[in-house]
C-alpha cells in the first residue's frame, strides 16, 4: 500500500498519489495517461481524477502498479480496478494487469481460445495475485504460459503449479535450465500451432523471441514498442544487453510478417493498419541502423 508520509511533492494535491517507492516502471502514465505522467526519475499524477471513467482509471493503475506505489486519502471500492482485469484489447485478447516488480513492471497478455483450438496462452508473467487467477480460472485457465525472455517470466513457477500449463522459451535465455516444458531454439521461425508462431529476435536478450497470433497481434516483450513521442516504432538502445546490431538484424525479419498490434511488455501498445504498420517498421529499422 502506498504511503501518504512519503507521497512524492511532484502529486498535484487532491486524492491520488504516488510514493517514494516508485521504480518508474510507466505502467500508470502509460494505462491513464491522462492523470500520472512520468516527470524524470518516478510517475506523479498530474490531474487528479474528476469523472467516474478517470477514477476507474486511476483505480486500474494502482491495481496495475507492481509495487503498491499509488495511493488514495479517499475511500474506493478496490473492486473498481480489480475488476477490470483482464482488460479486454480486442477479439479474444487482453491486457493482464497486475504487473510484477521482479519483470520492472513488465506488460502480460491472455489469449482466450477453446480447448479445441489449443487452449488459453498466456504470454509473459503477470504478478500471480489471488484476483487475477480467480479471473484466469473462471476464464479457462491458462494452457500455454510464453515467455519473450528471461526478464519477464516473474512468477511463472506459480503460474505453472496453478494450471499445469506448459512453458515456452528460447533455449539461449535459460528455458533448459529453468524446467521449461518446450524449449526453442536457433534463429527460425516456428509455428506453435495453427495461430501461433514464435519469430527469435535475438538483441534485448540472446534468446528473445516475439509470438505472433493469427498474423495480427505481434507480443513483442522488450524488443519493439511505440513511442507516443516519436508517433512510430522504436527500440531501447540502452537496455540492448546482448546485441544493439542483433537487435538491429532481428527487427528486418518482421518486415515478412502482417500484424497490426504491438503489444510489447516495456513501452506503449499500438495498433495501426497493416501497411502503415510495416512503414512504421521500416523507419524504426532505418532509425536503429543509425546508431550502430
Ligand atoms: S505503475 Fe507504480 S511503479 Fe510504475 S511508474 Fe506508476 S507508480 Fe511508479
Amino acid at each position: 500500500m502506498a504511503n501518504l508520509q512519503q507521497r512524492l511533492p511532484e502529486n498535484v494535491p487532491g486524492d491520488f498519489f504516488v510514493d517514494s517507492t516508485c521504480i518508474d516502471c510507466d505502467t500508470c502514465s502509460q494505462l491513464a495517461p491522462g492523470i500520472f505522467r512520468d516527470h524524470g526519475d518516478q510517475c506523479s499524477v498530474y490531474h487528479q481524477p474528476e469523472t467516474i471513467d478517470e477514477t476507474k482509471l486511476a483505480m486500474m493503475a494502482l491495481v496495475a502498479c507492481p509495487t503498491g506505489s499509488i495511493g488514495a486519502t479517499k475511500k474506493h471500492d478496490a473492486h473498481i480496478g480489480i475488476d477490470a482485469f483482464p482488460l479486454l484489447l480486442d477479439e479474444n485478447v487482453y491486457f493482464c494487469g497486475f504487473t510484477s516488480e521482479s519483470s520492472f513492471g513488465g506488460w502480460s497478455y491472455l489469449i482466450t481460445r477453446p480447448s479445441g483450438e489449443g487452449g488459453n496462452v498466456l504470454i509473459d508473467s503477470p504478478r500471480f495475485a489471488t484476483q487475477l487467477v480467480k479471473r484466469f480460472r473462471a476464464m479457462g485457465g491458462i494452457n500455454t504460459m510464453l515467455l519473450t525472455h528471461k526478464d519477464d517470466i516473474a512468477d511463472h513457477e506459480l503460474f505453472r503449479k496453478e494450471f499445469g500449463c506448459v512453458r515456452v522459451m528460447h533455449a539461449s535465455d535459460g528455458a533448459t535450465r529453468l524446467g521449461f516444458e518446450q524449449v526453442v531454439d536457433g534463429e527460425q521461425a516456428i509455428a506453435l500451432d495453427d495461430d501461433l508462431i514464435v519469430i527469435p529476435t535475438p538483441g534485448h536478450t540472446r534468446g528473445h523471441v516475439v509470438f505472433l497470433y493469427r498474423n495480427k497481434f505481434l507480443f513483442t516483450g522488450a524488443h519493439l514498442a511505440w513511442s507516443p513521442r516519436g508517433k512510430t516504432l522504436t527500440a531501447f538502445r540502452s537496455v540492448a544487453w546482448y546485441s544493439w546490431a542483433e537487435q538491429t538484424r532481428s527487427m528486418s525479419k518482421l518486415l515478412a510478417y502482417d500484424f497490426e498490434w504491438v503489444l510489447p511488455g516495456h513501452g506503449d501498445m499500438h495498433r495501426e493498419n497493416v501497411n502503415i504498420m510495416r512503414e512504421h517498421l521500416q523507419r524504426c529499422i532505418s532509425w536503429m541502423k543509425t546508431l550502430d
